[in-house]
């Protein structure tokens, strides 16, 4: 099978770094070298930031019916190279194909999602108090925007800030993550191949402080717009200040998942532990914190770790695989510390907690009871295929756990109380609730978090709006 040909996208031109620095891409299945990603040079980036003021002074001015043509073609051309897409996302990052499959369809829907809304970015008339006066207020793209994205979601990641920046008319220079390149590259293919002019999108890699560093500091992009850690998120914001760029921080989670004895603890138990080994745990609004209510505790546990034991641990192009590595080895010792760490604090090791075999980063999926709450895991975003479980004994104490941490990305409570479902609404402090699911995101709804999770929406008509400004017009009578 062959793997993308990996290259940087400047100014409409395919190629590699100037300096012909590149840096190796793994398959943490097998540890095999299975591309080079270029590293784009000072002068590199110097150009893709000409070029995306270039691009933008041209894809500002084109109408949104047509950004839609271009992104629609783009759509279809991902369609038709799906399945070696899906692959290669596999390939880099690990995730089993089935999962890349859903990945990348939902992908393609927020491009088709964005390119017919860029056509409803209405303004308004605001009637005036003086006689004679038209007062109207009109959102425009906010100039070309900077992205820089995570490796967890290699398509989804890219594709949020691509569609929303294109189809509100912003031009783009993103840095996806070096480790997954190669989705990236497959999605700025197809929109290079559908006809967007050269310029509108720019794709670079290198060493991510270096090439953050440089291009924040230029006045050109007005935009910053980051999916990563709050860490790496509060140090670019700092950054993106001194040009006084509009930001979007998409950042970690902790999200608590509250069981409340009135719910279908069985199922609820299924849900659980079917998202929570997605994508190996590698996801910012994994469900995370396990806090079930004391008389529903040893039936959650029980049905949990049924679960957990059908799990397939495997290369994830392989059949019957149904959770892959982790993303690099160095995620691996991570894993093994805060398994220690919890044990030390009291917990109970029920599934799991060691690496699986000595070639590839597996873990086996990971279930702890009892975890006190000062154990790491607690309180540090593990991103991996750990559960912790923990009790509870009334609603106060669930809410007071699950608002105790500085994160506040999701949150999901399973209950059959109304009651309940109307307090942890009101009370819960976190950008994304669900209730008796773990459904969040979709390509229509506002996907974001509070607090130290960040600030701004992905999805929805917030995440368009995230790529506008609004400006303010009075006509008078003369
Ligand atoms: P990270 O912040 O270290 O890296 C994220 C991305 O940013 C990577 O591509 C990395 O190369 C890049 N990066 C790192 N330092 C940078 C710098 N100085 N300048 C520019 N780019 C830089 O995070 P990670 O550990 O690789 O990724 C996992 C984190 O991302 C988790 O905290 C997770 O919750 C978060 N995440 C959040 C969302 C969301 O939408 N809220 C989605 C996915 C991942």
């Amino acid at each position: 099978m062959t793997y993308e040909n990996l290259q940087l996208l400047i100014d409409g031109e395919w190629r590699a770094g100037s300096e012909g620095v590149s840096e190796p891409v793994l398959n943490p299945a097998t540890e095999e070298v299975i591309g080079q990603v270029p590293h784009a040079s000072t002068a590199d980036l110097d150009a893709a930031l000409a070029a995306s003021g270039t691009g933008f002074a041209i894809w500002r001015r084109t109408p949104p019916a047509e950004r839609q043509k271009v992104m629609e073609a783009a759509a279809r051309l991902l369609e038709e190279r799906f399945e070696r897409i899906a692959r290669n996302l596999t390939m880099e990052m690990g995730k089993p194909v089935g999962e890349a499959r859903q990945e990348l369809e939902f992908a393609i829907n927020i491009l088709r999602w964005y390119a017919e809304e860029g056509k409803r970015a209405y303004g308004r008339q605001i009637p005036a108090r003086i006689p004679g006066v038209r007062q109207i207020a009109f959102k425009e793209p906010v100039g070309p925007a900077l992205a820089f994205v995570a490796w967890n979601f290699p398509a989804v990641n890219v594709m949020r800030k691509v569609a929303g920046a294109l189809g509100a008319g912003c031009s783009l220079i993103i840095k996806p993550s070096e480790e997954t390149p190669a989705t990236a590259v497959a999605i700025g293919r197809a929109l290079t191949d559908a006809g967007l002019p050269a310029g509108v999108l720019n794709i670079v890699f290198g060493v991510p402080a270096e090439v953050s560093e440089h291009l924040l500091a230029s006045p050109i992009p007005r935009k910053l717009s980051f999916t990563g850690s709050v860490a790496v998120g509060k140090h670019l914001q700092k950054l993106a200040a001194a040009t006084l760029k509009h930001c979007t921080m998409e950042l970690g989670g902790h999200a608590p998942v509250m069981v409340f004895d009135d719910a279908d603890i069985s199922k609820a138990a299924r849900i659980a532990a079917g998202g929570k080994f997605r994508n190996a745990g590698q996801v910012c609004i994994s469900p995370t914190r396990f806090l079930v209510q004391d008389s529903a505790y040893d039936t959650f546990t029980e049905v949990f770790l049924e679960e957990v034991a059908k799990i397939e641990v495997g290369n994830g192009l392989e059949d019957g695989v149904t959770m892959g590595p982790l993303v690099a080895s160095r995620r691996l010792e991570v894993m093994d510390r805060l398994v220690q760490d919890a044990v030390d604090q009291g917990a109970t090791l029920m599934a799991g907690g060691a690496r699986i075999g000595n070639q590839g980063s597996f873990y086996a999926p990971t279930v702890l009871g009892e975890v006190p709450a000062t154990a790491a895991i607690m309180n540090d975003e593990p991103f991996g295929p750990l559960a912790p479980i923990s009790r509870f004994s009334t609603l106060n104490d669930a809410v007071e756990e699950a608002n105790r941490l500085p994160f506040g990305l999701s949150a999901y409570a399973f209950t059959s109380n109304r009651k309940t479902s109307v307090a942890l609404t009101n009370d819960v402090a976190s950008g994304l609730l669900a209730i008796n699911s773990l459904l969040v995101s979709s390509p229509e709804t506002p996907f974001g978090g509070v607090l130290d999770s960040g600030y701004g929406s992905e999805g929805g008509i917030e995440g368009l709006d995230a790529f506008l400004q609004t400006r303010f017009v009075t006509e008078t009578d003369f």
